[in-house]
């Protein structure tokens, strides 16, 4: 069913496929981390995850949406997103970022993660973590009856609480019966503004988050998306569907979240199906005189 605003509230068996598409793509994430290493180009790493989709039952979701060619983008440092899978060998200090989807039955799953290859730079280091920390502090917003701009304001608190930027041109979204859907969902933003998330809709949420300037070109090819300073990006995702609470469909199997326990969000409490109860309550500090953004997203992101 669409909400007047086009959100799409998923009946039980849409969610049941959803589950499916999302489990099949969390544990992508978890095997494609495994095979990033140095001298592995991101060409195998694209065959190994359409492999691992149709063997599980899925489908790719990228794959020929917007007339893309691949199952993974694939975004190394200064990339931002949609990068595409090329010959170069990963090396030993790259970061790389990973963004898939699967479908089944008609419904999609999202998610992207940043993966080192071997030992990066503290600097870089912390970008990822602080990325993926932001994640969860928006997840933790959305849930029904909570405004888009709850969270984007959260991410963008987080992260340029430690000196870093927000990507504007890009944006997370509403998902369903097709990848991308109403509403939009900014990583930054001030709370309390922007539609009202409805029980039993599902979002991407995914900060894409920058070392230096928030400002983005893309190349050439059309696709590839870059830093305007070079710089480092970083990019995480979840798709979280919304029941009561926020449940992360796209869980990474095996994924050591300790980092995220560090700002005060359990995330064993959003894992599928869990019945843990939500103990994390964050302080959420009144809003500060930043201005509102201005910026209009320009596009939607895989
Ligand atoms: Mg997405």
């Amino acid at each position: 069913m669409k909400t007047s605003q086009g959100f799409m509230v998923l009946s039980p068996g849409e969610q049941l496929a959803m589950r499916e598409a999302c489990r099949i793509v969390g544990r992508l994430l978890a095997y494609l981390r495994e095979l990033a290493q140095p001298g592995v180009n991101t060409r195998e790493l694209d065959e190994a995850a359409e492999a691992f989709i149709l063997a599980q039952g899925g489908k790719p979701a990228f794959k020929g949406i917007y007339g893309y060619k691949h199952t993974i983008c694939a975004s190394e440092n200064e990339k931002v997103v949609h990068g595409l899978p090329n010959r170069r060998r990963l090396q030993e200090g790259d970061i790389l970022g990973l963004d898939l989807g699967a479908i089944v039955d008609g419904i999609y799953g999202d998610a992207a993660i940043t993966v080192p290859i071997g030992p990066v730079s503290e600097s870089a280091a912390e970008l990822l973590k602080v990325t993926e920390q932001s994640l969860w502090l928006g997840i933790v917003q959305a849930r029904p009856g909570a405004h888009v701009g709850d969270v984007g304001d959260a991410v963008q608190r987080h992260t340029e609480g430690h000196g870093f930027s927000v990507v504007r041109d890009f944006v997370g979204h509403g998902i369903g019966d097709s990848l991308h859907l109403p509403p939009q969902v900014p990583n930054f933003g001030v709370r309390g503004d922007g539609a009202v998330f409805v029980k039993g809709m599902a979002v991407a949420i995914e900060p894409m988050i920058n070392q230096g300037t928030f400002a983005t070109r893309t190349l050439d090819d059309h696709w590839t998306v870059v830093t305007a300073d070079k710089r480092l990006s970083c990019h995480f995702e979840h798709t979280v569907l919304l029941g009561d609470r926020p449940e992360v469909l796209t869980w990474e199997e095996g994924r050591d979240y300790s980092e995220i326990r560090a700002v005060g969000v359990n995330p064993a409490v959003y894992q599928p199906e869990s019945e843990g109860e939500i103990i994390a309550t964050l302080d959420t500090p009144q809003h500060d005189s930043r201005q509102r953004v201005e910026t209009r997203p320009t596009g939607n992101v895989f």
